[in-house]
């Protein structure tokens, strides 16, 4: 084999790492900004809202400031009843215009919030679609799907919940802090003493918990991925007796979890343990400066009372902020996860405009000098040196022991990746410059485990095609692919589900419905992938028929495992680490008894072909 490709590869991991955005909450804004005037209008209501709650304790001051002024002879009880009913009704209106601010300012920002969400998340799974195959070679799927569903929830939450209480808490702080200096300026200059300690203790607390929560969060993202993959294949997990392996497992993963979510716990204990106290001890010594004030005339009954009032507005305030603080963080660690990956570029270059139109008589195809090597495995070459070339109208068949790249070449044909050197063209043209759409109508593959989604058997076969199609067609290319029978003799036909991954159908239903699906797009070169599982006889029967059928007319390249399907081609190719060692038609090879002779006598294909040969 040729040497190991320089390191020139970018990895999808470096491409990532350069592009990780720093911003998270700035960012979340700019992506807000269709919202901004409905955000506007928003915290409009939230000032509105803020103001009105600022006037209770005044007005509450008020009130025992009546009561003294009574008790002390300075106005008659009937004076101090009136202003007594007045202030009610006053209390009474602000409230109405609190609530009714409040709620508009709930129901502005939440709306907004849903808005901009659903539109990242449209995005963010866009994106994710668009990225090229190798970069699923490297992320997990269920990490993947975390970010669309708990990323998007958190940073939801965070802009319903969070950002709105943060603000409002933000507000009532400042203007609090305001009444409290006008209400009483030596009292708020006691308190301000007090503040730096506070702030130092939620400080510490903040970055210790900011640190914990994040670790979390990624710790939680790998554990749903473990969880996902397990899922996905309980079917295998099952068939190997391995639940209790990888309950194991998942519970490391939880305990990964648990241990940041139980330092987060001790940081919290000690937070509420000291701050808190601090906080209520430096408001009694407060109180107390206020009622020396009091008892020396420097200050009113109903001040102190509205003073108090502000200061536990303003401190229940900071704990709202604090509180919220930790909701932030975890939303500006999603955000980043989640912006990072909006903001990512598929590494494959984009394909060209052309769609050539070939000969009627099927698709040519021509691999010159291939060398290929895996962007997850950049130094390791798995194809070098390797040169096929596919005439129209002209089945191949690929053979040799697994890992020789068979798999490979045919993910190339579908452009999942790009050779790092030689050519491969299709038509003459080279495939990087043919138009995406086109390419995978012209070339279609029926896959050894075709994916068959849980949706009706109508939308499976019909996956492939980008245009209308009619009843007609969708039976005819079932009729085609041998699968019209089983697909009638279902209760609802076309119509009818097939559970997830097709667990309803059988094998050989499975591969007969990925062979209509392949024909419905009227492809010009069939990529084969032969199934190396047993099907049961019949379904082998019918399944070869119908491939048959599907190779007529068309080229057609396939993996081949079966004896039979190698003697039918026009040509074998025999592929070993990477490059095409052999190659003519069955017989001429058997002749030569070189690589091909061996593989059939070692029976490399299977059981049945050892049957075939006698
Ligand atoms: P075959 O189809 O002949 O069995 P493949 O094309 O599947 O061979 O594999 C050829 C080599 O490429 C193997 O060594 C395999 O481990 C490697 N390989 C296959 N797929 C990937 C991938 N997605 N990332 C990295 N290496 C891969």
């Amino acid at each position: 084999p040729a040497a190991a490709p320089a390191a020139a590869l970018p990895t999808a991991a470096d491409a990532d790492a350069d592009a990780a955005p720093r911003v998270g909450v700035l960012r979340l804004l700019a992506e807000a900004k269709p919202e901004a005037g409905t955000i506007t209008i928003a915290t409009f209501f939230l000032f509105i809202a803020a103001l009105a709650n600022l006037a209770i304790p005044k007005i509450a001051g008020r009130l025992i400031d009546a009561c003294t002024q009574a008790a002390a002879g300075q106005i008659t009880a009937a004076a101090a009843r009136a202003l007594l009913d007045q202030n009610l009704y006053l209390v009474l209106a602000v409230m109405g215009a609190a609530g009714l601010a409040s709620g508009l300012r709930a129901y502005l920002f939440n709306s907004a919030a849903e808005r901009v969400m659903c539109r990242l998340r449209v995005r963010l799974f866009t994106q994710l679609v668009q990225q090229e195959v190798a970069f699923f070679d490297v992320t997990p799927v269920g990490e993947l799907s975390n970010r669309l569903s708990e990323d998007t929830r958190a940073m939801k939450d965070a802009a319903t919940t969070s950002i709105s209480m943060m603000l409002r808490s933000l507000l009532t702080c400042v203007l609090g802090a305001v009444m409290m200096f006008i209400t009483s300026w030596r009292l708020a200059s006691l308190t301000c003493a007090t503040l730096p300690v506070t702030l130092l203790m939620f400080r510490t607390f903040a970055r210790l918990n900011k640190r914990y929560v994040t670790a979390q969060l990624t710790s939680a993202a790998a554990a749903s991925a473990t969880a996902q993959e397990v899922l996905a294949g309980i079917r295998t997990v099952k068939s190997f007796a391995k639940e209790g392996h990888i309950v194991r497992k998942y519970t490391s993963a939880a305990n990964d979890i648990l241990s940041w979510g139980l330092k987060s716990a001790v940081a919290s204990g000690v937070f509420t343990g000291s701050a808190i106290p601090f906080a209520f001890g430096s408001m009694m010594v407060v109180l107390w400066y206020g009622a020396v004030l009091v008892l020396q005339g420097d200050m009113s009954l109903g001040d102190l009372n509205a003073y108090m009032l502000y200061a536990i507005f303003v401190s229940g305030s900071a704990g709202g902020i604090a509180g919220t603080a930790a909701s932030l963080i975890a939303a500006v660690g999603a955000g980043r996860r989640v912006f990072q990956l909006m903001d990512r570029t598929p590494q494959l270059p984009p394909s060209g405009t052309l769609k050539p139109a070939g000969s009627p008589a099927g698709a040519s195809l021509e691999f010159k000098d291939v060398h290929f090597a895996y962007p997850s495995r950049p130094d390791s070459w798995v194809l070098s040196g390797f040169s096929l070339a596919i005439s129209p109208g002209q089945s191949v068949a690929l053979v040799g022991a697994s890992g020789g790249g068979k798999s490979t070449v045919v993910k190339l044909v579908q452009r999942f990746y790009d050779p790092q050197r030689g050519s491969l063209t299709l038509d003459g043209i080279d495939i990087r410059s043919i138009d995406t759409t086109f390419l995978h109508q012209a070339v279609a593959l029926v896959a050894q485990e075709p994916l068959v989604f849980s949706e009706s058997i109508e939308y499976n076969i019909c996956f492939g095609v980008h245009r209308q199609v009619t009843q007609a067609e969708i039976e005819a290319a079932a009729v085609a692919a041998h699968a019209h029978g089983f697909i009638s003799a279902l209760p609802q036909g076309y119509a009818s589900r097939v559970g997830e991954a097709g667990v309803m159908l059988s094998g050989g239903q499975r591969q007969r419905l990925a062979i209509a699906r392949a024909l419905l797009c009227a492809p010009r070169l069939l990529l084969l992938d032969e199934a190396t599982s047993a099907l049961d006889a019949e379904s082998e029967h019918l399944v070869q028929q119908a491939l048959q059928e599907a190779a007529r007319n068309r080229s057609v390249m396939v993996i081949a495992h079966r004896l039979s399907t190698v003697t039918g081609a026009d040509m074998v190719a025999v592929v070993q680490a990477g490059s095409v060692v052999e190659s003519g038609t069955h017989s001429a090879l058997m002749a030569a008894g070189g690589a091909y002779s061996q593989l059939v006598q070692r029976q490399v294909f299977g059981a049945g072909a050892g049957v075939e040969v006698q």
